[in-house]
């Protein structure tokens, strides 16, 4: 039985879908891939994060990109952020709408992918949701590796419960559950977003998937089905490093666009100028992106995404 009829979609291209890059995008590109975005239908975009450029070298123009960001009242433009160092930062440029805090399942990847252990990075995305609100802005919280660790392996549920009913302490916006290594599957997916949704009261539930293990978009599906309201996607597929083995992107816009609203879910996304950007956005990268719909012929028959161009490849 289907529960939504509408769900939200955050575009997280800008920031987890380029971050893995090796080749260094444009601040220029990053801000057409924001403003075609935004053309396309997306009022939330995960825009950069402001994280030590040494560690993240492609986001390291963090403040350069968002004073480029197009003024507008109804769009709200995310910095993600992994302590009070960064929060500090994105609040600076005064363009940030909401800070995204990331806390971790375990203490293993929390040491090597923030410096915390899962407890303390609870605490931090805490002290960030608090850091947003005190400066008029909105604050949520992601927990990564919900679905599975890569060096713990598998996460228990209760885990991610109890973390997503203490983080729901701090009022973020929502929780956030993300399949950090694509390693979930759909009744997991389902059993989870319930539970949490449980746990957490009217705070809504985000998804973040990766389709490492093609299990991404039936992950979309089960969570929508199981009442979250907002999802994560990347134009094109984009995200992992192409030398990389096995690194793999976000679900791409596109997919997760023609999934829903052919099932009858509303995205508020013109699926044309979806496939029309991330036809640019092939162009930029120069090199094909996973992303299924915007290489298929369009369907219903008369929706031709790519004109006369339509890539041979
Ligand atoms: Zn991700």
């Amino acid at each position: 039985m289907l529960k939504n009829r509408r769900v939200e979609m955050v575009e997280v291209g800008p920031r987890d879908g380029l971050q893995n890059e090796s080749t260094i995008v444009s601040t220029v590109d990053k801000a057409e891939l924001i403003r075609r975005a935004i053309a396309y239908g997306v009022r939330r975009i995960e825009v950069t994060s402001f994280v030590n450029p040494r560690r993240v070298p492609q986001l390291a123009d963090a403040e350069e990109l968002v004073t480029m960001l197009p003024e507008r009242g109804d769009v709200t433009y995310i910095g993600l952020v992994l302590n009070r160092r960064g929060a500090e930062r994105a609040l600076a440029t005064g363009r940030i709408d909401e800070l995204g805090a990331v806390c971790v399942t375990s203490d293993s990847f929390g040491i090597r992918n923030q410096g915390q252990t899962s407890d303390e990075s609870l605490a931090a995305a805490m002290e960030i949701v608090a850091l947003a609100k005190q400066a008029g802005r909105g604050g949520q919280i992601t927990i990564a590796t919900a679905f599975g660790c890569p060096f713990e392996g598998e996460v228990a549920i209760d885990r991610v419960v109890d973390m997503a009913k203490r983080a729901a302490d701090a009022m973020p916006r929502e929780i956030a559950l993300a399949d950090t290594i694509g390693v979930g599957a759909p009744a997991q997916v389902a059993d989870m977003v319930g539970r949490v949704r449980e746990a957490i009261g009217n705070l809504p539930v985000r998804v973040h998937f990766h389709n490492t293990r093609g299990t991404g978009l039936a992950n979309v599906w089960a969570a929508v089905n199981a009442g979250a309201a907002t999802v994560d996607a990347s134009l094109g597929g984009l995200g992992g490093c192409p030398f990389a083995p096995g690194a793999a992107g976000n679900v791409p816009t596109e997919d997760v666009v023609y999934l829903l609203e052919r099932c009858g879910v509303s995205t508020g996304l013109a699926l044309p100028q979806v496939v029309e950007a991330a036809a640019w956005l092939t162009e930029a990268m120069d090199r094909p992106l996973p992303a299924m719909v915007s290489k298929a012929p369009g369907f219903p028959m008369d929706f031709r995404p790519f004109g006369d161009q339509a890539p041979k490849a």
